[in-house]
């Protein structure tokens, strides 16, 4: 994922990329961690143009992924989607300026080069691998195993759940009535 400097010196050009996310090395790792399965390629697409004294790249960066649920462990299908905005600077190496930037607006993101092409692939992995939750949740609304029968119950109710909430009630009802 590079871009001539020679290309983007006088006008802004788009750029689309599709890659293996196998061939991020940050990406290939999650994948062989377990944290997650990556179904497809991560395609990208940008804007690459000069603006005063950097580079600036603005672009979408999208890749299909399975997770387990870490409620309910079924394995479910999501689309990463990221938007970003990333500043080349030529051999820039100031940190402390790229906090500050990125505390002001989180997906803003400013990076060195040098040579004669700007490379893209860290900077897009790092954007992918943030955008991937730590803890998958199938749906907001998962309610996860039963701790106690452990079914499934998005799908099916257990009574082990119903006693609970019933001796619950029933022992609220009677400690109001003898009060
Ligand atoms: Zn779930
Ligand atoms: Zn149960």
């Amino acid at each position: 994922m590079k871009i001539k400097i020679d290309h983007i010196r006088e006008k802004s050009r788009q750029y689309s990329f599709t890659e293996s996310a196998e061939s991020f090395p940050v990406l290939a790792d999650m994948s062989s961690a377990g944290e997650c399965n990556f179904t497809g390629p991560v395609n990208v697409n940008v804007t690459a143009g000069r603006e005063f004294d950097h580079y600036r790249v603005d672009g979408l960066v999208t890749v299909p992924i399975q997770q387990n649920c870490s409620r309910c462990l079924c394995s479910f299908d999501k689309n990463i989607c990221s938007s970003f905005s990333i500043f080349f600077r030529e051999n820039f190496k100031n940190l402390e300026e790229e906090d500050e930037v990125e505390l002001e607006e989180r997906d803003l993101i400013t990076a060195d080069f040098s040579g004669d092409e700007i490379d893209l692939s860290m900077e897009i992995a790092e954007q992918v691998a943030l955008e991937i939750p730590l803890k998958p949740l199938c749906s907001e609304t998962c309610k996860g195993l039963c701790p106690v029968c452990g079914v499934d119950l998005n799908t099916e109710t257990c009574s082990c759940v119903l006693d609970s909430k019933q001796s619950r009630f029933a022992a609220l009802k009677n400690f109001k009535i003898s009060s």
